[in-house]
């Protein structure tokens, strides 16, 4: 079959499957969602000793992402049992009422149809086959078409197996889950532009790079009916260290910049929540920062990155911000060769252009020094979009909860989640994680791709007016089979 025909078997069956995965009551999507992390759990070491080969990240990161993608399937199971994600409102009938009588309105949310996933290469498993975004789809009750990155064909093929399994237990449709086997597809644009341009197809979760997240909205853009596409792109993180978080001295400044060194280089700096960019005050004690941080970026050895060409995209990215006026580098670790290329740090001053604040995926690390925590909010409020920003404050130090006050509200409009004390990469998924934020961290900030809110990307709202009570849908009957938080004539309702 030509790659045409794949994608096109692939998104027929899934619009076929729509109405089946549709109509499971929330019991039936819970089971199903409980069964994929249990097949996953079944075929574990195969899946992880294939992870671990394609992707070269090391076993007990490649384990804890097993953990976690089955931990997001049986989150997403709660959510629906719970039911809050339908979002039921009733507006009973007021036939008296003057001078109109107010009809029955009755809205829910629905699955929006079949959904586009793009695996990403840096979370072979949770942002990946399995990952978030099919995780939440499913859970709206959306079918998945999976374009399974060409880095991790293994890992994709031994999870989609999994899936299939699951789904085939549930007796639903096997069209409920494709992947698109990049062994079988060949790589190529072509492949995901024609999936995202797919008739059936009715929106796109996406995690990569700029350029690929851009042209595929692009292509959602240009098509008779356009579709959402929820890309999660780049983001440079900007971490902020406040003067009284540098007032320990010595040791607590060696140990604060050796967890930013650790941070920045974890998993060879490959993750969309790297911490590439740090405000440091001006001053000796940000000099001793600099200085520790220097060190430790100089004895650490570069880990083997995703691909070659990510580690090549790594290569070309250090060395051109690094020849960039304005920008000094500070110290470069050692590389293992071109596909483990060295981590790097270098100082960025105020004459530098933009693109010495745009991402280079991987271990690189951006410092600007500041003069006076006045000028950083104005400083992040002229950023792009990110989807974390940390604040690194003594919250005793009155000087520091004043700056920190002021950046709060500048940090609230450029990026999706603000820490404080601590560092952006490892994102817990729960129900009150953010993992998206403004342009170009991603293509949407009203929503999130990880933790229990992604669900909402997958569904629209419908009203449904003087519906006769034979016709409704269970979740808006009056007597609440489903046992329903529900919004009635405005008030809240638990269920009993
Ligand atoms: P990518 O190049 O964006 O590719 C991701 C997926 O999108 C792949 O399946 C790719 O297909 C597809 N794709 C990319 N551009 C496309 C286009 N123009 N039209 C249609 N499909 C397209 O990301 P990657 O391979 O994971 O890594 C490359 C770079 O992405 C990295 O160097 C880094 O800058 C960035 N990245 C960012 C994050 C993040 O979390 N923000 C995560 C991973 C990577 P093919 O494979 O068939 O080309």
């Amino acid at each position: 079959m030509t790659h045409t025909d794949l994608v096109q078997t692939a998104t027929a069956a899934a619009r076929d499957a729509s109405d089946a995965l549709r109509a499971t009551t929330p019991a039936e999507r819970a089971a199903l969602l409980e069964a994929i992390a249990t097949e996953i759990e079944a075929d574990r070491a195969a899946i992880i000793a294939a992870a671990v080969a394609e992707s070269h990240l090391p076993e007990g990161r490649i384990t804890g992402e097993v953990g976690r993608t089955t931990g997001q399937l049986r989150l997403f199971a709660g959510v629906v049992r719970a039911g809050d994600h339908l979002g039921v409102r009733i507006d009973p009938a007021l036939p008296e009422r003057s001078p109109l009588p107010r009809p029955d309105l009755r809205q829910r949310m629905v699955p929006l149809g079949p959904v586009a996933v793009f695996g990403a290469s840096n979370f072979p498993l949770a942002f990946s086959t399995a990952g978030g975004d099919t995780a939440s789809a499913l859970a709206a009750g959306c079918p998945v078409v999976v374009k399974g990155h060409p880095a991790h064909p293994e890992t994709a093929a031994l999870v989609a197996t999994a899936v299939a399994r699951a789904v085939a237990a549930s007796g639903l449709p096997a069209g409920v889950f494709t992947l698109l086997d990049s062994r079988e597809t060949g790589t190529g644009y072509e492949v995901g532009e024609a999936l995202v341009a797919d008739p059936a197809i009715t929106a796109v979760g996406f995690t990569g790079s700029r350029a690929g997240g851009l042209a595929l909205a692009a292509v959602a853009a240009r098509r008779p009916a356009p579709i959402p596409v929820y890309a999660e792109m780049s983001s440079v993180n900007p971490v902020v260290v406040l003067p009284g978080a540098l007032t320990g001295g010595g040791e607590a400044v060696e140990a604060l910049a050796t967890a930013y060194v650790g941070s920045l280089t974890l998993g060879a700096g490959q993750f969309c929540t790297n911490p590439g960019l740090l405000f440091l005050p001006t001053g000796e004690a940000g000099d001793a920062f600099l200085a520790a941080a220097a060190r430790a970026v100089g004895d650490a050895t570069g880990a083997r990155m995703l691909t070659p060409g990510i580690a090549q995209a790594y290569g070309r990215g250090v060395e051109t911000v690094g020849a960039l006026d304005g920008v000094d580098v500070v110290a470069t670790g050692s590389a293992a060769g071109d596909e483990a290329p060295a981590p790097a740090l270098v100082t960025a001053g105020a004459d530098a252009p933009d693109t010495a604040f745009e991402e280079v995926f991987g271990a690189f690390g951006v410092v600007v020094r500041y003069d006076s925590a006045d000028d950083l909010a104005p400083r992040i409020e002229a950023m792009e979009g990110q989807l974390t920003a940390t604040v690194h404050c003594d919250a005793e130090d009155e000087g520091d909860v004043r700056a920190a006050r002021v950046l709060l509200p500048a940090l609230e409009r450029r990026v999706g989640r603000i820490l404080f004390n601590g560092w952006p990469t490892g994102v817990e998924v729960g129900h009150a994680m953010v993992h998206g934020g403004p342009f170009p961290a991603t293509t949407d900030a009203r929503t999130t791709s990880v933790g229990s809110r992604a669900i909402e990307r997958f569904q629209r709202p419908v009203c449904y007016q003087d519906v006769p009570a034979a016709l409704l849908p269970d979740a808006l009957r009056d007597d609440n089979p489903w046992g329903l938080v529900r919004r009635v004539d405005g008030e809240l309702e638990l269920p009993r």
